[in-house]
């Protein structure tokens, strides 16, 4: 397929949008979804008094199509990407999509734009972004009776350009992603322009994101951003589990293969006080897989938790990423039907 690849600069491309051939789009009116589209088009037309743009009513997804060692795409978990897709739909009132619609489109999305497929080795991947938006104009505060899902594909480059690098996180008290009983195991956008405020402030104090605690009494870890968290300590991985975090599918994968790998899994509430004990810190999702953290600072008590030698990805971080890689690339075997193979 190489020689039908787009030309770009695969190893410098970052997380912009880069525009591709084309994406899929389907319609729900009257009740009832319409046929499966491929549109040109990089934009979308929406009412001025749809729901999506005053209310929030929208949900999305995140997932990644890599091209493997044989040449192979693998979509890596589109399965459970489909089951998070339909809970955050019917969190907000919205028609969950047919399964059979949403393998469609990606298999259809990911054949008109083979060409924008990264190549293996580049680090840069193929990321699709489902999303179904609310397009019914309302003036007044109430869902929407028609939805446009729209699945499009964008490169991403690698996140670690060069070597996977710790990054410093600040954990902060003064503002909340959601609230403890909202919509924070949903992955739908009026979750994130709240955290806006939170990652601006840690990214001017020269943080690579914020942390943030449950909502209700600031005591125990939640997100690292719009990433999960979690923790190394011994023969542990922990994990928060709380109604207010997303729960990441990069996160259930790393519990699946600690456990392979021996480790214990612990899901559940992470009180602040334990951060002095942890061997390995890490944020994870599909971006970046896993962002080792070497540091973090209570901005409120300003003290400093720290991890590792500051420079190197912890041993067992290290293991859990270079076998969830090796699954996404097909090096290894895919034993627990993870990935779908596109083409072949
Ligand atoms: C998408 C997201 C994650 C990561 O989930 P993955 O399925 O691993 O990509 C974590 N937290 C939040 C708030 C998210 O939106």
């Amino acid at each position: 397929m190489s020689k039908d690849r787009v030309e770009l600069d695969w190893q410098s491309i970052g997380f912009d949008y880069i525009e591709t051939a084309c994406n899929v789009r389907c319609y729900y009116r009257n009740g009832a979804w319409g046929e499966l589209e491929v549109d040109k088009s990089a934009e979308i037309s929406i009412p001025l008094g749809a729901s999506c743009l005053h209310y929030g009513q929208e949900a999305f997804e995140g997932l990644k199509a890599f091209e493997g060692v044989d040449g192979r795409v693998r979509v890596f978990r589109a399965d459970d990407h489909y089951e998070r897709l339909c809970e955050s739909a019917e969190a907000i009132l919205m028609p969950i999509i047919p399964k059979e619609l949403f393998d469609d489109a990606i298999a259809l999305l990911l054949e008109k734009n083979r060409a924008y497929i990264p190549p293996y080795q580049s680090g840069a991947t193929l990321y699709l972004r489902p999303m179904l938006i609310g397009m019914t104009p309302n003036v007044v505060v109430k869902p929407a009776q028609d939805f446009t899902f729209v699945v499009y594909a964008t490169p991403v480059g690698p996140y670690f350009r060069s070597g996977i690098r710790p990054c410093r996180m600040l954990m902060m008290r003064d503002y909340d992603r959601v609230a403890p009983r909202g919509t924070g195991h949903c992955k739908v956008g009026g979750n994130y322009a709240s955290g806006f405020m939170a990652e601006h402030i840690a990214k001017s104090e020269g943080y690579a994101s914020a942390i943030f605690l449950d909502p209700l009494t600031k005591t125990y870890i939640e997100e690292c951003g719009a990433a999960n968290f979690f923790a190394i300590k011994g023969n542990r991985y922990i994990t928060p589990k709380s109604q207010s975090i997303l729960p990441s599918i990069t996160n259930k994968s790393l519990m699946t293969l600690a456990r392979e790998l021996g480790l214990e899994v612990e899901e559940r509430p992470v009180p602040i006080g334990e951060l002095v004990d942890f061997d390995e810190v890490g944020a994870c999702g599909t971006g970046a897989v896993i962002t080792p953290i070497a540091e973090i600072k209570d901005y409120d008590t300003g003290h400093t938790y720290k991890y590792g030698n500051g420079e190197e990805i912890g041993a067992i971080s290290r293991k859990l990423y270079d076998l969830l890689q090796a699954i996404q690339y097909g090096r290894v075997a895919d034993k627990y039907g993870w990935t779908l193979s596109i083409f072949n």
